[in-house]
């Protein structure tokens, strides 16, 4: 099921924000793929702790959970994929997208909203129709190294895992033991023919604009997608930002 792809270098400057300024320049071709289970398709992936309440679902394109199981057996038996997260409905991304808003307005009340939501943009993916979140077309993920009992391996240290100054993949104030971590996150990952946004280390992707973009492929494969017939968890389509789990 893998499409012709065309390996083509950039030949323009890529931004490692991947601003939606340049995304919208994409254009999107679809190419009708389902979406599947990830961890019924990849044997060797589990799911990662759930940092907000809300249904979250195992689901990715056919395409991309093809190169993520490739992914997974290109990595050394003690290790494991940990994925957070691939496709996303819209109501959560809705949700996402004002908690980030929220936490950066409540950490820089001086800022403006054009201020606000170039960061907030950077972080969380906004809701646009020429730019889906890529999330939301089921061919990006977040994925992280783990043990087969399901920890995490040391991504961030000395930094906590959510703080910003260490998102970007290539940190360079991280410890050996992160870098190392990140290495063969990455190694397995791009083996399989996944590639990462550079300002999250684990947000990975296939076909999406970004992938186009970052690859200089001539278009994106995936816009935005549903299952069929898909209904929301009663209680998670409301108009609040997402809660954070206790300990996440
Ligand atoms: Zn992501």
């Amino acid at each position: 099921m893998r499409g012709p792809v065309s390996l083509a270098k950039p030949s323009r400057r890529v931004s490692p924000a991947e601003p939606v300024s340049e995304l919208r320049h994409v254009r999107i071709f679809e190419c009708g793929e389902p979406l599947v289970d990830f961890l019924e398709f990849c044997p060797k992936v589990i799911q990662d702790t759930p940092r907000f309440s809300y249904r979250r679902e195992t689901l990715l394109r056919l395409g991309v959970a093809e190169r993520l199981r490739a992914a997974s057996e290109a990595l050394p038996g003690e290790y494991r994929l940990a994925v957070l997260e691939g496709w996303r409905p819209l109501h959560i991304q809705r949700r996402m997208y004002l908690r980030t808003w929220n936490m950066f307005k409540e950490r820089h009340p001086d800022w403006s909203d054009v201020q606000l939501r170039r960061v907030v943009n950077r972080f969380t993916a906004p809701l646009g129709s020429k730019v889906p979140p890529p999330h939301l077309t089921g061919g990006a993920l977040d994925v992280f190294l783990a043990y087969p009992d399901g920890t995490r391996l040391d991504h961030c240290r000395p930094f906590e895992p959510y703080d910003p100054r260490c998102f970007a993949s290539d940190c360079p104030e991280i410890g050996e033991r992160a870098k190392r971590t990140r290495r063969i996150l990455a190694d397995a990952l791009t083996a399989g023919g996944l590639t990462n946004y550079p300002s999250e280390y684990w947000h990975w992707s296939f076909g999406d604009q970004g992938w186009a973009y970052r690859g200089g492929h001539p278009h994106a494969l995936y816009g935005p997608i549903e299952p069929n017939g898909y209904t929301p968890e009663p209680g998670d389509d409301r108009d609040e930002p997402l809660v954070r789990l206790e300990g996440a």
